[in-house]
């Protein structure tokens, strides 16, 4: 007998950020991510239940940013991978920093974080593992950085958690395929939106670059640490530019090719790096400013050595600055768009080198998440992780029954 499955958004369920979902499976209580809102404040899911198991998808921020705090009560276990665990451990690491530079209690000590990697159960794409008595898990690529899994529960009925997910081929990895199940959890960052075609994007990027360096600027390219930058030294490796790499992304390239199965072709990434100068020194910060290209964090420019670059560059009109990811309100990057202004600090300043926007954007768009969701042929979907997931009701509600549950409110598939 099945009486449905009883669910509940800690967070995330309505917005893209501080992501957690509970799950009640034959007697086991299961939490998928635990994620939080970096931000001014920073924000927080609800606290979670007593738990069996927890699973995470993937690094970003907004699903393993709280991971920390379940260790700190009690002795849990994560499911995940071991390129997420470590990922996850950086940021963590990361995001204490950055509270207490800005004046926020940290939720969790550094403790905790080495808790939290000590309780991770590596997993390995194209696995099942049992849990519980009369269900399995099996661990599918998402496509969306390198690490990060979709979960598939295999029971009495087939469940599909896709936490964030990308079906286009990028430099770096392959695009996740669907799964056939009978309920869909469909995060929906880009429901309403549609992506550019991506040797189109590429190319428009490639040219913006060619013509900033054509007039005598500097293009800086501020990207996320995790995968963005990665992706973009591949689509730059044959441009023949002098490129540039400063910040976290350093690190993270080189935890990246010690996990080759988890990269489309980690021979091409070692050829893109190698014909970039990582930045170490001072000096090689000012030899930076002399170059083509300047890949930085952070990604939406609200620290990093981004700023530091643009503090010299700001009043050269023949510099640019790429955008290369999505602007969150209220973020460094969206005040440079809307208002043509940077946060230095504290200080706001004009600048005047060109603005542009290229959607790098590593989640499926509105008619991929339409045309995965018909190929994993579900009888019922729940989506999360959007703030617009009322755009894609309607087509889905033409292949299934469609829930967009509240932050908090318990409902049962
Ligand atoms: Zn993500
Ligand atoms: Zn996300």
């Amino acid at each position: 007998m099945n009486n449905g499955i009883t669910c509940r958004f800690l967070g995330g369920g309505e917005e893209v950020g501080k992501l957690a979902m509970t799950l009640d499976l034959d007697g086991m209580k299961l939490l998928f991510e635990y994620g939080m809102l970096p931000g001014k404040p920073p924000l927080y899911p609800l606290p979670p239940p007593p738990l069996d198991l927890a699973f995470l998808t993937h690094a970003h921020l907004d699903h393993s940013g709280m991971i920390p705090l379940l260790c700190s009560h009690a002795d849990q276990t994560i499911i995940t991978t071991k390129l997420t665990a470590v990922l996850s451990n950086l940021l963590h690491k990361d995001s204490i920093k950055i509270a207490k530079m800005e004046g926020y209690s940290p939720p969790y000590s550094t403790r905790d974080i080495k808790e939290a990697e000590h309780s991770v159960l590596p997993v390995d794409i194209g696995q099942k593992r049992p849990i519980g008595d009369d269900c399995e898990v099996a661990f599918h690529s998402a496509g969306h950085i390198p690490g990060s899994l979709m979960f598939e529960l295999i029971g009495s009925k087939k469940i599909l958690f896709t936490g964030d997910f990308n079906v286009a081929d990028t430099r770096l990895l392959y695009g996740a395929k669907s799964v056939s199940c009978d309920i869909l959890f469909l995060e929906t960052t880009y429901a309403g939106r549609e992506h550019p075609k991506r040797n189109e994007l590429e190319k428009a990027f490639l040219d913006k670059i060619e013509e900033v360096v054509g007039r005598g600027g500097v293009a800086v390219i501020p990207a996320f640490a995790v995968s963005r930058s990665q992706e973009l030294a591949l689509v730059l490796r044959k441009a023949g530019h002098n490129v540039w790499f400063d910040g976290m992304g350093r690190k993270v390239s080189k935890i990246f090719l010690k996990y080759p199965r988890h990269l489309r072709s980690v021979e091409n990434l070692r050829k893109a790096l190698n014909k970039i100068n990582f930045i170490h020194s001072d000096h090689g910060r000012k030899l930076a400013l002399n170059s083509d290209v300047i890949l930085t964090s952070s990604g939406m420019m609200d620290g990093g050595p981004v700023l530091s670059y643009m503090n010299k560059l700001k009043d050269d009109p023949k510099s640019a600055v790429l955008l290369t990811g999505y602007q969150v309100e209220g973020t460094n990057s969206r005040l440079l768009v809307e208002k043509g202004q940077l946060d230095f600090y504290g200080v706001k300043e004009k600048v005047s080198c060109e603005v542009q926007y290229f959607d790098f954007s590593a989640h499926a768009g509105h008619s991929e998440l339409i045309s995965f969701a018909k190929a994993c042929n579900p009888e019922k979907i729940v989506l999360f992780h959007g703030d617009n997931r009322e755009a894609i009701v309607e087509p889905l509600s033409a292949i299934a029954e469609v829930h967009t549950p509240c932050n908090g409110e318990v409902f049962t598939v």
